[in-house]
């Protein structure tokens, strides 16, 4: 039987979990492919695919991630219409606008800007669909006009932009994961590749994992031991990608550089937004790009059920915790927010939570989707071919799935079926070629 095993719980493991365990279900014939999901955080989605402001954009790609982009917006429709999506996970049409505050106070560049977070700003205030990229991938704001704070609905060359809550997705795709009999170790840590025939690294590769337990002070213990057998192995761990690969291939000649940069958030209430049940049928969400004279790119959204997410400052200069949920935002960092979110929706705005989470980078700007080469796996392992196996095997190895940056999110489901095509050996939905360099 065939088997995978996921390392990452975020959006790109539940991802490829799900499209790998639908299309395996699609060969009646096929022998059963076993998929398992490890996950060390004991708080599931803690990381940023729970944080994230959860904006999708078909169009705001560079030329490398244009047909992986575009493939991850149908899915996204396609699985927000066969599931309920708006009910189940706020799906929901957002229109994205341009706000310039700058009340003559100047224009706000942040190209020019001396802050770093504005440097690194997730969003842009250039409309679609030609944007410049910036350090952190996405477009960087454009010069605002100098006078008035004026709103400019920004056009996207494909219609509309979408706007969903991230832990209601993440809740959604590993319910349906365990529904398809994946199976879920958390928290849980793999600590080793062996092989089933020591002398014998063409022999069925092992993946070793530490069971855990955590007490309410936060200590660690390991309960248990367990091996699951691995035909493909996938990477998706990601700012922590590169401590696993280094754990799990000490010998490799090198490991793939994945950087965390440091993003706060809020969630929040407001009279100014009721949610999608008090508007108008067919009225949409919003995605409001600005910037604030303090220095950075505030970007702000409203949700079909009546929050509102506000974020922009960042930080490359933060470490990254050993868990994702233990990193604790400043209360300076989300006061900055908290006043931009009231100088745009007013003074009741009621703050539910701040967050802290990490954008996984790459020092290309780019994700990297692809089979890791077996001289990049270092002495003493070799993916065996496990391809023709009841029809469901593809080429087993290892595989990754990091690096996505600020476009996570929209580029999750393209990225799951890529790689769930790549992993049982059928031809791929999108040409992810230019994402193999690292
Ligand atoms: C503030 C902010 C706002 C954002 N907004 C948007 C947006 O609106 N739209 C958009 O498209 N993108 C957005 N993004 C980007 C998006 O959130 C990320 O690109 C995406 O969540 C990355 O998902 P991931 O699964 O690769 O990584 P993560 O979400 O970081 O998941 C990695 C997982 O690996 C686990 N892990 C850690 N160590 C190990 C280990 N040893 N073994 C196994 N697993 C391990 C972690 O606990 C975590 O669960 C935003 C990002 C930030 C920071």
């Amino acid at each position: 039987m065939p088997s995978t095993v996921i390392l990452g719980g975020g959006i790109m493991g539940l991802s490829t979990a799900y499209y790998l365990a639908s299309l395996s279900r699609q060969n009646p014939d096929a022998a059963p492919h076993i998929i398992h999901i490890v996950e060390p955080c004991p708080e599931l989605f803690a990381s940023a695919s729970g944080k994230a402001g959860g904006f999708i954009a078909r169009d705001w790609f560079s030329p490398a991630l244009a047909n992986l982009g575009s493939l991850s917006f149908d899915l996204h429709r396609q699985l927000a219409q066969e599931h309920d999506g708006r009910a189940r996970w706020g799906w929901s049409e957002s229109i994205s606008y341009s706000l310039d505050r700058s009340a003559g106070a100047g224009a706000a560049d942040s190209d020019s800007n001396s802050n770093s977070d504005a440097a690194t700003s997730d969003r842009s205030a250039s409309p679609p669909p030609s944007p410049r990229p910036d350090s952190s991938g996405r477009a960087s704001p454009a010069s605002l006009a100098p006078h008035g704070a004026e709103a400019q609905e920004n056009g996207s060359a494909q219609g509309a932009d979408w706007a969903l809550g991230m832990t209601r997705l993440c809740e959604f795709l590993l319910e349906e994961c365990i529904a398809m009999g994946v199976r879920l170790h958390h928290p849980a840590r793999a600590t080793k590749l062996v092989h089933a025939d020591p002398g014998n690294p063409a022999s069925q590769a092992i993946i070793r994992v530490d069971v855990l337990a955590t007490t309410s002070t936060g200590r660690e213990f390991h309960t248990g031991k367990l091996d699951l057998p691995c035909d493909s192995l996938v990477l998706a761990a990601g700012c922590w990608t590169p401590s696993v690969f280094r754990t799990l291939f000490p010998r490799a000649p090198r490991v793939p550089t994945v950087q965390g940069l440091a993003g706060y958030s809020v969630t929040a209430r407001s009279r100014a937004w009721k949610g999608l049940h008090a508007a108008p049928a067919a009225a949409p969400c919003h995605a409001v790009f600005t910037s604030d004279p303090s220095g950075f790119s505030p970007e702000l959204y409203s949700r079909a059920g009546g929050e509102l997410w506000v974020g922009g400052v960042n930080s490359a200069a933060l470490p990254l915790p050993a868990r994702a949920m233990d990193a604790r935002p400043d209360r300076a960092s989300i006061e900055r927010i908290v006043a931009v979110a009231r100088a745009l929706c007013g003074d009741d705005v009621e703050v539910l939570q701040g967050g802290l989470c990490f954008r996984p980078n790459t020092p290309s700007g780019k994700p990297i989707v692809a089979r890791v080469a077996e001289a990049d796996l270092g002495e003493g392992v070799r993916p065996r071919a496990c391809s023709g196996r009841g029809g469901g095997g593809g080429g087993g190895g290892v595989y990754l799935a990091v690096g996505h940056g600020p476009w996570g999110i929209s580029l999750c489901l393209g990225t799951g079926l890529v790689l769930s095509e790549m992993i049982l050996g059928r031809p791929t939905s999108a040409d992810v070629g230019l994402l193999a360099q690292w």
